[in-house]
Order: C-alpha cells, then structure tokens, then sequence
C-alpha cells in the first residue's frame, strides 16, 4: 500500500468518527434543508438586491479579533439607511491565523474555534461572535454573504506527491475533522493536471474529484450546508472565480441556494455575460469599474457611453468603485458613486467609503434615491468630456434624470424627461431650482461644478 492509499484510508475512517460523534448536529442540518427551499430567503430579509450591498471590510482591517464586533454595532444603521445584504471577509481558518485577511484557506469549519495556525479565534474574531454578528443582521433585516475561497488552500503539510514527483504542501488535517484533503484533491492529480486556473503557488483545489465535491456542496455536512446552517450565512461571494470552471459555482447553487455573486476580475463584458449566464449567478462589473476610471479620474466622460455588464445583463451585474484589492478611482469618488447609485446593477457601497473617507450624509441620500426613485431601463440623454445625463425610465417609481458634472463651474442644459407639466426638484439637495417640464417634456436642469444633481417629479 503506498502514501496515498493510507492517507486516503486515515481521511475515510476518520470522517466515518466524526459523522457519528456530530449525529445531532448532521441530523439539524438535514432537516433544516429540507425546510428551506432553494433560492428562498430567511423570513424577515430584505429582497435581495431591492437596496445596496455593504463590502463590510477592507484589505488589513484592525486585527486582534474584533472585526465582528465592530461589524455588529453597525448594522442597524446601514439597514435604516437603505443597505439590504452586507458582504463578509473569508470567515474561516486560514494559513496566517490570527493575521489573516482569509483568502489563504486551511480549515473552513474552523470560525475562530480551534488552535490551530497561531491562534483560537481568526483575524476578525471568535466564531460566536461571527454567529451573533449573523443573527444581528438578521434581525434587522439584511442578508449576509459569505466570501467563499475556493480555488486554492494553503497551509498544508509536505507530503510525498507521485502527481508531482517529489514533495507538496498538499496534506490537510484540519482540527475540525473536517474536508481532509491529501495530493489527489489538487492538481496536478489522475484526472487532469490542471483547471482553469491556478494563484500563486497555492495548492490548486481540483474541483472534478467528487470527493471535493461532496466535501465543498453536496454532503450533509458540507462547506455550503454548514455556512448556510450552523453559521448563517445567505449568500456566496466567490472569490478568483477565473481559477475554476463556472459550473463549480452553479452546482453550488443548485444544491444550497441563495444569492451569489463571482470576483470574474476581468472588463471584458461578452466574457462577463458568459461567465454569468454559465455559472447562473451575477458577476461585479469590471467593466463599469474601468469605464468608470477612464471617466472619473481620466477626465473624460465619454467613457460612460461604452457598454458595461449591466448595460447587456443588468439583473446579473454588481457594480462597485473599489473593493478591498483596488481602490483607483480616487479624483471624483462621489461622481461614481453618483453613477452606480443611480443607474441599472445592484450597486456595492465599500466600508471605508462609507464610514471613513466619503461624506455619509450624501452616500444616504443616494441609497435613498437608489432604492426609490433609480427604476427602469436607462436613457442617456446628454454625455461629453465633462457633462453627463441619463434617465431612468421609471416602473414601480416615477423614475429621475441623474446630471454628473465634471467641469469647474455650473453647468446646465435642456433635457426632454417623461414628465409634461410637471414640477421638478432635485432629490439631492445641490440646486434649489423647481423648474416646470413645458408641455412636449423639456426641461432645463443644472449642476454644480464637481457634483451632480438628481431631478423627479415633486
Ligand atoms: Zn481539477
Ligand atoms: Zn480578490
Ligand atoms: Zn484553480
């Protein structure tokens, strides 16, 4: 019997020990999944995508193991201000422990509850301060969505690798006694010697091995079950989804459900498109993200006219100004704010933005025009190097015509609106006119130099 084959015997016969040590906890789990259909949402929740996402943390957020609690006295706020699903760093144990960001993935039953790498509890804290973080927010009405690392683990042992001819770092033991993993789960391994992708040099997780797939989704106990059940977590942010085929992520979902979104770090849009419509979940919208900069901090608006994921597939697209790995478009941030707050997607607000660089009082103001006057499909009605305005047509609400200004002074221009003999007002405060549209719907509208201003009926 060679290495594998004992490592494969020692994972087997431990799983069958811990299945029958955790018989309650895996019979709880069952149940509740046969309860809860897929695709359906935790009673009480906000619709998901009705508001706006919060990306509740950034790159090195305070270590020490009080991430969670600073999260948690938060989220009554952001859900009075119109946020519905807030965005979790990787929440499990990871290679740097207690320093980690999580994006290196050793144990992923382990929420700050074993010692293992360095430390009980994680980077962001203990795994009852996570569940109470969870409950918290469900309480107040928003879904939680877990940052799932799939791709790659790291933190392995050396073990003897005949895949490789020599050794990896590929052997896995866990102290949850869960997802052992060994050589034949990664690549290069007897399936293939590759996937779509592999980062840095991380062992490279081969997702065809239906013992990962069972461990990742399809067990009782699985990765997915368990952050859906035990932990709480509603939906799925899926990290270097580049790194793996999309049906690894529409399997997922087929089997536990919820929300999902994919980091396709790509500004391609018919690569997006394909990448949503294969893996059946939405994607962020790198390509708006790079129009964005090219209009905001190149100067030159005519950017916004090129096409963008939610200009083809606005129900799957996630727009965003900068996450926790890219933070570019610092000239002008508002201005983009502005655009995603007001136009199609399901718009992403970052955590620093909102509660340490931005003004928040005008990040509320556009959650509220978002969340109740932004619908419909879009019309641009005026774009050159330093001007822009667009139209929301209106469904559920009577719509609004957004006016970005990037130039130095007021500007303001003619306008035909959806409205005949209406007053107007600006939603955000900026321009004290209430112009009146003339009886074929034009109108003439103004914004400050720097700034926009937001028109709908009174
Ligand atoms: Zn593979
Ligand atoms: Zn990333
Ligand atoms: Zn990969």
């Amino acid at each position: 019997m060679n290495k594998l084959k004992l490592v494969v015997l020692c994972v087997s016969v431990i799983f069958a020990y811990s299945c029958s040590k955790e018989d309650v906890s895996v019979e709880q789990v069952k149940d509740k999944s046969v309860n809860q259909t897929v695709s359906t949402q935790r009673a009480g929740l906000k619709p998901i995508g009705s508001g706006v996402m919060m990306q509740a943390f950034y790159w090195d957020v305070p270590a020490g193991g009080t991430w969670w609690n600073t999260v948690k006295v938060k989220v009554q706020d952001w859900s009075a201000a119109g946020i519905d699903a807030i965005w979790l760093p990787p929440a499990s144990k990871a290679q740097n422990g207690p320093f980690s960001m999580g994006y290196d993935p050793f144990d992923y039953y382990d929420f700050g509850e074993y010692d293992q790498m360095g430390s009980v509890e994680t980077r962001f804290g203990s795994k009852t301060e996570l569940v109470s973080l969870i409950d918290t927010a469900h309480q107040n009405g928003l879904s939680v969505i877990a940052d799932i690392v799939i791709n790659h683990n790291s933190g392995g042992d050396s073990e003897a690798n005949p895949y490789a001819g020599g050794n990896t770092w590929t052997e896995f033991n866990p102290l949850s006694g869960n997802f052992y993993r060994s050589a034949t789960d990664f690549h290069a391994n007897n399936v293939h010697s590759n996937d779509s992708g592999a980062f840095g040099g991380f062992p490279d997780l081969c997702h065809h091995q239906t013992y990962v797939q069972d461990w990742l989704w399809n067990n009782p106990n699985s990765v997915a079950k368990y952050y859906r059940d035990v932990i709480g977590f509603d939906g799925w942010r899926f990290d270097y989804v580049k790194g793996f085929e999309p049906w690894v992520v529409k399997a997922w979902n087929d089997e536990v459900g919820g929300f999902s979104v994919g980091e396709y770090w790509d500004s391609n849009v018919s690569t997006l498109d394909w990448w949503t419509g294969s893996a059946d979940a939405s994607a962020f919208d790198f390509a708006c993200y790079y129009k964005m900069k090219d209009a905001f901090v190149g100067n030159n608006l005519n950017a916004l006219n090129d096409n963008m994921l939610w200009k083809q597939n606005a129900s799957r697209a996630m727009t965003f100004v900068t996450n926790h790995d890219t933070d570019e478009i610092i000239n002008n941030k508002i201005l983009a704010y502005a655009y995603i707050l007001t136009h199609e997607g399901y718009p992403t607000i970052f955590y620093k933005d909102y509660e340490e660089w931005l003004n928040k009082e005008r990040l509320n103001n556009l959650i509220w025009i978002h969340n109740n006057l932004a619908s419909g499909s879009t019309s641009i009605l005026h774009v050159d190097n330093d001007e822009y305005i667009a139209k929301r047509n209106g469904d559920n609400s009577s719509g609004l015509i957004v006016y970005i200004n990037n130039s130095d002074v007021w500007q303001e221009k003619w306008v035909e609106t959806n409205w005949s003999s209406a007053t107007l007002k600006d939603y955000t405060g900026h321009s004290n006119w209430q112009p009146v549209t003339q009886s074929g719907k034009w109108v003439k509208i103004q914004a400050p130099p720097k700034s926009y201003t937001v028109w709908s009926t009174l």
